[in-house]
This record gives structure tokens, C-alpha cells and sequence, in this order.
């Protein structure tokens, strides 16, 4: 019988993306569950519309400290932590310029330097003050805006996880758009792991360059294709380099991270993506628990290693590269 003859697929669209979830049991009522649980997390962390507790926070920028969910308090916590990692591509206070580039909404377009260069004085990490009493968050200038946005979809991946736990369910998967949690494996025999396509960029949706096996891992891929706009016949996408203000320019069109928790590969698609193929495996040779699957512009795939997936390369005008 074929492996996906017992899942049953329930979709939606939340934080402006298409949400997926498998189940082995058909089951409205638990799905119905799970995208109120991600429209929950979506209220409170959207930069989007007010009002969200992380638009408390940047309507007070300059004014007050602001009181937060304890959730949405560990959450910015530990994004500031990435943040302050030394030379980190991942910046939680990025929000002045991911509003004034637009990459992915209407209106797109690239700002006057000038503009850049003002409101990337507004980006410093250091200027989000923690009270862990409080729980209390404080961006000391006006104009400051915190984004969650390379970081909160991993983190309700991760929440997703955790419910379907307490509810008992421990195989299933959810695709928040980029970010796939795999709970158990693809099947009810053992051993059966999920397949998560590896996507070639700039191609359409089914096109892919390989897949990636897992069980009981998370998938997170941050790559240029995605969201992004053409001027002048120069290419801008969404990741911003907090240094210059600018999208990220290097031999990367994707990163993919395979890891235990999403909120863990959110992050680190992002400081692995502002490191680059040669930096990020040497750094990720520390790391344990969390590997890469890099995709070169030059049409590599580089496995930082591989014990928490496989690989299969099905596209032949790309090479594996160890
Ligand atoms: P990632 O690579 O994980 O993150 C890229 C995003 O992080 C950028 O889009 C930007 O927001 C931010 N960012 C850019 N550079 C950096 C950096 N150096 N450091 C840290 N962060 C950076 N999209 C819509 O179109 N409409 C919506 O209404 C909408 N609502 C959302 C609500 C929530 C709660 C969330 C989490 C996302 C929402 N989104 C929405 C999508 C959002 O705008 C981003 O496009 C999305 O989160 C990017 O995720 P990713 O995994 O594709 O990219
Ligand atoms: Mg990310
Ligand atoms: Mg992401």
C-alpha cells in the first residue's frame, strides 16, 4: 500500500503563508485546533497589523518598557541572544528596514541609502532591554521595531509539536511554509521516515533538486527565492544583512537546517546564511544536533554532515558536495 494512503491533509493560510499539517487520523476537530493555536501565536507576534504584544513594544519604542506574555518574553529573549552571538547575520531589532524595503509586500522597493543608513542606526540589539522580573521589554529609541519574523514560525512549529504531544499524537508533520516539523515517522510501520522536498530556486513549486529524509527532526529553509522583487535587473530578497542594511550577498541561494527543534533551525538559517558554505561548516562542526544543507548559486549542495537526515540529489545539473 502507498506510504500516504492513511494521511489525512488539513491546510490553511496564516502569517500570510500556506500552512500544512498531515495527520494518520482524520480528524477536523484537532486540526481546527492546531491552526487556532497558530492564530493565537500569530496575534501576539505579528508585525503586521496592531494590535500584537510585539506591536506594544514598538509603538512604545523611545517611551516606556512594555509588559509581555511570558511566552513572547523567552521568545524575544533568546532571539536577542542570537542577535549578540559575535558577527551574527541574525538581528531581532532588524524591523526599520525590513518596513522600509517591503521585500514580499506591495510596494517594494530599494530606499535611498541615506534612508538606509538612518534607519540602520536604529537596529542595535543592545538597545532591547530585558527585565526578567518584569518580563518587560524596552527599545530605548524612537523608530526601533523589533521583527520575529526570521524566528516565530519555527517557534509555533515547535508549540504545534507540543500539542499534538499532549494530545497524544506522535506522528504528523507541519509545513508553516518553510519551516516542516516532523512528529515520528511516515508511516505506522517503524523506520519509515518523512520526505521533505529540497526546493530549486527560482523554479516552480514541485521543482525540486533532491529530498531530505527524516524522523522526529524539523526542516527549515531560508533561501532568496522566495520573497523578493527585481529593479534596475538586480535581484533584492528578504534576509537583510544587519551591517550594511542591504539583502545578504554571497554563493547562497538557500540554506536548509535539519534539527530537533524549528525554532533552533529558524535561527540558525539565518546566522548560517551570513556565514557561507566554508564558515557555517566549520562552525556547525561544534554543533551537534545541527546540520546544513547548503545551495550553492553555482549549483552545489554541500552537506555539513549527516546524522540526523539523508540526502537524495534528483536534479543532475547540481553536484553533492560533501
Ligand atoms: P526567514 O529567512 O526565516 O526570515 C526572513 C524574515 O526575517 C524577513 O522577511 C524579515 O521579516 C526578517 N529578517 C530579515 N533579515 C533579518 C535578519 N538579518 N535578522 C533577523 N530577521 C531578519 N507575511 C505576509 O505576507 N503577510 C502577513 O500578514 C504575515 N504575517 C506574519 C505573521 C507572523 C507572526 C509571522 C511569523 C510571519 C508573517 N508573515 C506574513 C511572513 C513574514 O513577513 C516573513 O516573510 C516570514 O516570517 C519569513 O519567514 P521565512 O522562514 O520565509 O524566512
Ligand atoms: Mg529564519
Ligand atoms: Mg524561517
Amino acid at each position: 500500500m502507498p506510504q500516504e494512503a492513511h494521511v489525512y491533509s488539513y491546510s490553511a493560510v496564516l502569517m500570510g503563508s500556506p500552512i500544512l499539517l498531515k495527520l494518520f487520523q482524520h480528524n477536523e476537530h484537532l486540526a481546527h485546533q492546531v491552526f487556532r493555536l497558530i492564530k493565537h501565536y500569530e496575534n501576539l507576534l505579528t508585525v503586521n497589523r496592531s494590535p500584537s504584544e510585539v506591536m506594544n513594544i514598538n509603538h512604545a519604542a523611545g517611551l516606556h518598557p512594555v509588559v509581555v506574555n511570558p511566552a513572547v518574553y523567552q521568545l524575544i529573549k533568546c532571539a536577542k541572544s542570537a542577535s549578540l552571538l559575535p558577527n551574527s547575520a541574525f538581528n531581532l531589532a532588524i524591523g526599520p528596514l525590513v518596513k522600509c524595503w517591503k521585500i514580499g509586500f506591495q510596494g517594494s522597493s530599494v530606499p535611498p541609502a541615506d534612508e538606509i543608513s538612518t534607519r540602520l542606526a536604529l537596529t542595535s540589539p543592545h538597545q532591547v532591554i530585558l527585565d526578567d522580573e518584569q518580563h518587560s521589554v524596552f527599545l530605548t529609541q524612537a523608530g526601533m521595531e523589533l521583527d520575529l519574523g526570521a524566528i516565530a514560525k519555527g517557534y509555533i512549529a515547535d508549540r504545534v509539536r507540543d500539542f499534538l504531544h499532549s494530545q497524544q499524537v506522535f506522528q504528523g508533520l507541519i509545513n508553516l511554509g518553510g519551516n516542516v516539523q516532523t512528529l515520528g515517522g511516515a508511516s505506522q510501520m517503524r523506520g519509515t521516515p518523512w520526505s521533505v522536498g529540497l526546493k530549486k530556486p527560482f523554479a516552480g513549486p514541485d521543482d525540486l533538486i533532491g529530498v531530505i529524509e527524516v524522523e522526529g527532526k524539523s526542516v527549515v529553509t531560508s533561501g532568496t527565492y522566495e520573497r523578493w522583487f527585481e529593479f534596475a535587473g538586480k535581484r533584492y530578497h528578504h534576509i537583510l544583512d544587519p551591517s550594511t542594511g542591504y539583502p545578504l550577498d554571497n554563493e547562497l541561494h538557500s540554506v536548509t537546517i535539519v534539527s530537533e527543534d524549528s525554532v533552533d533551525g529558524d535561527i540558525w538559517t539565518t546566522l548560517i546564511y551570513g556565514m557561507g558554505v566554508e564558515q557555517g561548516c566549520a562552525c556547525l562542526a561544534n554543533k551537534p544536533g545541527i546540520e546544513a544543507i547548503f545551495v550553492t548559486k553555482d549549483r552545489r549542495v554541500v552537506l555539513s554532515s549527516q546524522q540526523l537526515f539523508t540526502f537524495t540529489l534528483q536534479d543532475s545539473s547540481y553536484q553533492l558536495a560533501p
